[in-house]
């Protein structure tokens, strides 16, 4: 996925799976930093933030943070007093900013904390809606091109409750709350679906996924340039790839300034 000598940052939440990835990497001795975006959520953000720093002090890493509020002059709940899609958008300000800031920082790789429970029920998602954009591109690492910098998944293999164990027994001290927006949407009912057929059929999970991964992953990649929407493009004000120019994070600031 990345190379010992690569400089990499952490895209973390304050949760178990991405402060459980931090503290593995540290200890197997890789220049690994953080960066933790405050979406503005109330009775949220905060906790998830101090938990973050505190975990950063801990390990003796530095903790880039990004204030969305900050940077674009509005935030999570201000989105979804305008729009349904906020959980969409916010998903895509996330992954914005994570390039942007690696990108500026001179990282190599960004890794995020998706375990095998994500990224088997998100398949799950993207099979049953044949999603074929998102299934010629779901693969744990991505390589670096067009603007974005190398990312990776190196929990993709590990369960949620693999994860928790782990974060247990190395006294890691983490948020349990989820998101407070969340809309309990269709993902929870694919995560359950996938817990379902786990306990009936052990090992479902990850022989799902991994076979995806080798069996199906190739055939849907190849294809990858005929299922795009447009072609990617480089955002005139941010400097960012984007579908369209200016990006969807430069269109919506101009829009909350107006
Ligand atoms: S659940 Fe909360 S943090 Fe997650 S994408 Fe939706 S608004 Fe953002
Ligand atoms: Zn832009």
């Amino acid at each position: 996925m990345f190379r010992r000598q690569d400089r990499v940052l952490v895209g973390v939440s304050g949760g178990k799976d991405s402060l459980s990835l931090w503290q593995g990497l540290v200890s197997l001795g890789y220049q690994a930093d953080g960066i933790f975006i405050d979406l503005g959520i109330e009775d949220f953000s905060l906790p998830s933030r101090r938990v973050s720093e505190n975990f950063a002090e801990k390990i003796g890493r530095p903790l880039h943070v990004i204030s969305m509020k900050k940077e674009l002059g509005f935030t999570i709940p201000d989105l979804k007093n305008r729009t349904q899609k906020y959980c969409s958008l916010c998903g895509s300000v996330k992954r914005y900013f994570l390039n942007h800031l690696a990108r500026k920082l001179g990282y190599q790789v960004l890794v995020t904390g998706h375990n095998l429970d994500d990224e088997a029920s998100s398949l799950l998602g993207n099979v049953i809606n044949w999603h074929l954009k998102y299934l010629a591109r779901k693969y744990p690492v991505l390589p670096e091109g067009n603007g974005f910098v190398r990312k990776a998944k190196p929990l993709c293999r590990f369960t949620a409750f693999e994860i928790r164990e782990y974060a247990k027994r190395k006294g890691i001290e983490y948020l349990e709350d989820r998101c407070p927006l969340s809309p309990e949407a269709t993902r929870l009912v694919y995560a359950e679906v996938m817990d379902q057929l786990e306990e009936k059929m052990p090992g479902t999970k990850l022989r799902f996924y991994l076979d995806y991964l080798r069996k199906a992953y190739p055939i849907f990649h190849e294809k990858v340039e005929d299922f795009m929407e447009k072609p990617l493009t480089v955002c005139e004000i941010c400097g960012e790839p984007a579908v369209s120019s200016p990006c969807f994070v430069c269109r919506l600031k101009e829009e909350f300034k107006a």
